[in-house]
């Protein structure tokens, strides 16, 4: 039996993460979109959440810094389906200490098919989708084989 199709409500969970380089290009984008990110739960790593919380006042529940597991504790709520997006600005060109944890959460959000972005256009073309704002079914491939 396939999984059960999540159904992201009209308020999503928004998980947000910057790395170093492209932190100031993240607090731009969540400036500019800072009426669509409020209505919204979000989440984030660590030094981005605060970044946003200081920057813009958002509330934004804060993780761990990504080198000390927030990344890898996104992905771990991803598992749990109780991330509806994630929008995620990796540096391609520094390699980074937590670099497996890094690929870990982009894996996730593959497996279950969690909607993406990982460089600001995308961004603005999820942002600006008007799936945002209503229900939606996140179809799940069928996993049934690998559940114990
Ligand atoms: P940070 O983590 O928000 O704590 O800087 C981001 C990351 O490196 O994954």
């Amino acid at each position: 039996m396939p999984e059960p199709t999540p159904v992201i409500a009209a308020q999503k969970c928004i998980a947000l993460v910057a790395h170093d380089n492209k932190k100031a290009d993240l607090l731009e984008w969540a400036a500019f979109n800072l009426a669509g990110l409020q209505k919204n739960i979000l989440i984030a790593t660590g030094t981005t959440g605060h970044m946003l919380q200081r920057e813009l006042q958002l509330t934004v529940t804060c993780l761990r810094s990504g080198p000390l597991g927030g990344d890898m504790q996104i992905g771990a709520r991803i598992a749990d389906g109780a991330v509806d997006m994630l929008v995620f600005f990796w540096d391609p060109l520094e390699p980074q200490p937590h670099d497996p944890d890094v690929k870990a959460l982009l894996r996730m959000a593959v497996v279950w098919n969690v909607p993406m972005a990982c460089n600001r256009a995308t961004a603005d073309f999820l942002i600006s989708s008007p799936l945002l704002h209503s229900g939606y079914e996140r179809r799940l491939p069928d996993y049934s084989a690998r559940r114990p």
